[in-house]
């Protein structure tokens, strides 16, 4: 299923940032020869220096330099013999990528290109301003990718294994709730959600596989299907104690897209579209140029939301101890509870 490639060498694009750490790492336990493109400077410098540290101690070859640059992206895929390119710009740079797409098509020795996409299937999902931008920017990639003819896979991998805080683009980095959950709407719209790893490891299965070639990939793990009510009930049920609900209206989650602040109001634009419009689950897969995960790897598990929601316990464990640590008292409990209060809905104003 595999299609023939001489050396199998992957660059991935924006390996320093959140999803392009996972596909990096993915890559590199893959076996496959991995070259990491990192840019020369930018603000977050401790840490994008600590990533691309741990990536070339695991063996990636690290390369210098700017997506944008054609001419040196020319350059350096030649050179390398690059087969597969993977991106994961941010949502601030998806335009970065039309000159990498040029130079891909100059430089002739790719057979796959997977653009920064990591989300919803952008030519379907139709989310308020300012996530409508963001989509209108990947959809103006995809056009050139198809213009050029290049070879592609769109990845829509759906939401990020965590509680989906409205304004955080990053969830899966914060612990779910201990005081109140925020529910949108009636909390009853479901939504996929996929660990990070997974998104990493499904990525880099489809890479060479002749049946996502110029496919839309989507993920739609049956044991990862939830809604918010459901979201909630799960978390209780880790930290062993009820806490209130809170409704988050469809006008809470407009108002807070209409504030535009970026990157918190796309982010709620988004959310708008998930757990109030249904985005992720409102079609079926069956055209002729799209695919499901599950079908393509039947015998591969994704882990299930509940072992992310021990990630999270175990986490919050750790942090409990460090501050017991420091505080000179030992201890792994999950922080104590806050008093029980009985589920209520009222309507709350978004941060
Ligand atoms: P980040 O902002 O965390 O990382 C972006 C990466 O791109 C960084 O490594 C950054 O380098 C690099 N980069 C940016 N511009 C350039 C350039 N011109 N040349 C070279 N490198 C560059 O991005 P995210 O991980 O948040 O987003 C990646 C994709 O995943 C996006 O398409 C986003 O929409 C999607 N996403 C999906 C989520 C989901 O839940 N499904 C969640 C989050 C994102 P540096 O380290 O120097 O800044």
């Amino acid at each position: 299923m595999t299609v023939s490639v001489a050396n199998g060498r992957v660059l991935i694009v924006g390996a320093t940032g959140f999803i392009g750490r996972f596909v990096a790492d993915a890559s590199l336990d893959a076996g496959r020869p991995t070259y990491v493109l990192v840019r020369p400077s930018s603000g977050n410098q401790y840490s994008k220096d600590k990533v691309a540290k741990a990536l070339r101690d695991r063996g990636a070859i690290l390369l210098n330099g700017l997506a944008n640059d054609k001419e040196l992206m020319v350059k350096l895929l030649k050179e390398h013999q690059i087969e597969i390119v993977i991106s994961a710009l941010g949502g601030a740079t998806i335009l970065d990528q039309l000159s990498l797409v040029e130079a891909i098509h100059s430089a002739g020795t790719v057979k796959r290109f997977l653009p920064s996409e990591f989300g919803h299937d952008v030519d379907r999902a139709d989310p308020v301003e300012p996530g409508l931008t963001m989509y209108k920017e990947k959809r103006q990639v995809r056009r050139l990718i198809e213009k050029l003819e290049i070879p592609y896979t769109y990845i829509c991998c759906n939401s990020i294994a965590s509680w989906p805080y409205h304004n955080n683009r990053h969830p899966s980095e914060v612990i779910p709730p201990l005081d109140h959950f925020e529910i949108y709407g009636d909390g009853s719209v479901k939504a996929y959600f996929v660990a990070g790893t997974d998104i990493g490891k499904f990525t880099m299965k489809t890479v060479d596989d002749i049946r996502t070639l110029n496919k839309s990939v989507h993920f739609r793990p049956a044991c990862n299907f939830y809604n918010m009510n459901e979201l909630a009930a799960l978390w209780e049920r880790k930290i062993r104690r009820t806490l209130p609900r809170v409704t988050v209206t469809e006008e809470d989650l407009l108002s807070a897209a209409a504030e535009n602040i970026i990157p918190q109001s796309v982010v709620a634009s988004f959310t708008h579209d998930i757990f109030i419009k249904g985005c992720q689950i409102n079609f079926p897969i069956e055209g002729p140029n799209e695919t499901e995960a599950c079908s393509l790897y039947p015998n591969e598990p994704f882990r299930t939301l509940d072992d992310c929601f021990n990630d999270f316990v175990a986490k919050m464990k750790d942090e409990n101890m460090k501050q017991s640590d420091e505080n000179t008292k030992q201890s792994n409990e999950i922080p104590p509870p806050k008093p029980v209060v009985e589920a209520f809905a009222i309507t709350a104003t978004c941060a």
